[in-house]
């Protein structure tokens, strides 16, 4: 593992830094949205103007390419910070809530959208700036303080950041936590008015016992197996070159990666030969040499892979070898594809996490969907597909925190040509195994603000509310017990199908 750069966060310190945030979100700075919205604006300032040490830092940390670090990383950190700098008087403005009930409709009722408060943001080493930044980005729009534990699994990056932060953002409201479990257990043994936790679900359990002592609410951005399902009737040399993208992105080391494929017999063959035809198309002298493919993150992590790899019962069709970076590390593995995997292979242990694609064959795709339902809800569904039948199959008897046809990755990276990196008006999220809550743009405002209802009853209205003051008479009753003999529909149970929901 490379070595640690950026100091660890003094554990005496940690309590007093919480202290400090807490007295600054107790004296308003954060609440104004031109203060939001200026420090939004620097967020976007320190990605723009440093975007090259970041590169520089990210590839030290994962020899992640530089075009991937831009696109995925950096670009999208700046968008994203710019579009609620833009959107957030919009999204702060009180709402007036309009109410039904007639003897209701004087009352002033509102709705504020609040910042939690002063919250924690704990992030992984993968995507370390976007993770990092980006519900960095969500806290400061929402007005809360933060303190932000980076990963120390990317080092490099962390002890940039560690510098940059302070330069661009105001000190009294973002900080930094850095260090490994120690340090983290330490931050989690304080109340915080939210946890926003990204990474494995193992340690997703340990930050929620911790979340529970205080009962503060979190959002869990964790992983898992994201399936593939390929109709056989779709376009395979397309859904073959799709796949690999995502795959090869970070050299698999993503979330949202396309974890394993099912595929019935009759169209595997093509498939495979569309994932090597790309491939050679791509990396004509393999892709271990090449600079546009990423490392794996440490040797750690690649005995890992390798290990999955030396356990397998298939049969390796492409790719399978592995090398060391131009540091000597062993920590380079081709993107690899495994053919006649079965169900209780070691490549269906757990989450992959790295290049290596396992083919698994299905008689068709309901076997596929069972396969799916049968195991942890996934974050991500891949399906490739140009049949609505199949499309409404896979939508209503599966279940996962986003379902994409036809491609994979895209989801996140959006439009790069008008520069907007994210389908802005989607969440992202998982469900069950693979976490709760939704980030990006809006959503990321969300978590971590609360929506405070406020009524106002006006005095003059007393007369119409007497009642409800004992002795209690047949009028009261009468009044106050309406509801319960609210008058219940028939039931139809004809048109009980699913139409509606597709
Ligand atoms: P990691 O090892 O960097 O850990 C993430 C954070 O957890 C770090 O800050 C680390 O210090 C902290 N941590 C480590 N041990 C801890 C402990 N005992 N108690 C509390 N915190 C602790 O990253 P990782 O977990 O290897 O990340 C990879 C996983 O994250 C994969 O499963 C991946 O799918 C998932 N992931 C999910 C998303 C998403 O948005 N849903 C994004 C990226 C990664």
């Amino acid at each position: 593992m490379a070595s640690f750069n950026a100091e660890y966060t003094p554990l005496e310190e940690i309590p007093k830094l919480r202290t400090e945030l807490r007295d600054s979100f107790a004296s308003g700075l954060t609440l104004p949205p031109a203060f939001r919205i200026q420090q939004l604006r620097q967020l976007a300032r320190m990605c723009q103007e440093n975007k090259d040490a970041i590169a520089e830092a990210v590839a030290q940390d994962l020899a992640k390419p530089k075009i991937e670090v831009f696109s995925a990383e950096v670009g999208p950190v700046i968008e994203r910070s710019l579009y609620a700098a833009e959107r957030l008087h919009e999204w702060t403005r009180p709402e007036k809530i309009e109410v039904n009930t007639p003897w209701q409709k004087e009352w002033d009722t509102r709705l504020y959208r609040l910042p939690k408060g002063v919250v924690l943001v704990i992030a992984p080493w993968n995507y370390p700036v976007i993770l990092s930044l980006q519900p960095l980005g969500g806290a400061i729009a929402a007005g809360c303080c933060v303190v932000l534990k980076l990963s120390e699994v990317a080092p490099h990056y962390a002890s940039l950041l560690t510098r940059l932060l302070p330069q661009y953002l105001d000190s009294r409201a973002y900080r930094i936590v850095n260090g490994a479990v120690p340090e983290v257990t330490k931050v989690l043994e304080l109340q915080w008015d939210h946890i926003f936790y990204t990474g494995h679900g193992a340690i997703a359990r340990i930050v929620s016992a911790a979340a529970a002592k205080h009962l503060t609410p979190l959002t869990l951005e964790l992983g898992g197996k994201s399936p593939v399902i390929i109709d056989p009737a779709s376009d395979l040399t397309l859904a073959a070159r799709r796949v690999l993208y995502g795959k090869f992105n970070n050299a698999g080391q993503i979330c949202v990666c396309p974890d394993y494929v099912l595929i019935p017999a009759s169209a595997k063959p093509a498939f495979i030969a569309a994932l090597q035809d790309a491939y050679k198309e791509w990396f004509p002298n393999g892709c271990l040499e090449s600079d546009d493919f990423g490392s794996i993150v440490n040797p750690t992590h690649h005995a890992r892979l390798k290990g999955l790899l030396d356990r397998t019962k298939g049969r390796i069709v492409m790719g399978g070898r592995v090398g060391d970076d131009k540091k000597g590390r062993m920590v380079r593995m081709e993107l690899t594809v495994v053919d006649g995997v079965g169900q209780e292979d070691a490549l269906m242990e757990g989450e992959i996490f790295g290049p290596i694609l396992p083919i698994l064959e299905v008689r068709d795709v309901d076997e596929a969907i069972e396969f799916v339902r049968a195991r942890p809800h996934p974050l991500v569904l891949y399906a490739f597909t140009q049949d609505d039948d199949v499309r409404r199959k896979v939508l209503l008897r599966t279940t996962s925190g986003n379902l994409v046809f036809n491609d994979t990755f895209m989801q996140l990276s959006g439009d790069l040509f008008d520069y907007i990196l994210h389908v802005n008006e989607l969440p992202f999220g998982g469900v069950g195994e693979s976490g709760y809550g939704r980030q990006a743009q809006k959503w990321s405002f969300d978590i971590f603000s609360y929506e405070r209802s406020y009524v106002d009853i006006p005095p003059r209205m007393e007369p119409g509310l007497s009642h409800r003051y004992p002795p209690y008479d047949g009028r009261a009753m009468a009044i106050m017990s309406a509801a319960t003999n609210m008058k219940i529909p028939k039931d139809d149970v004809s048109g009980g199908g699913v139409e509606g929901l597709f």
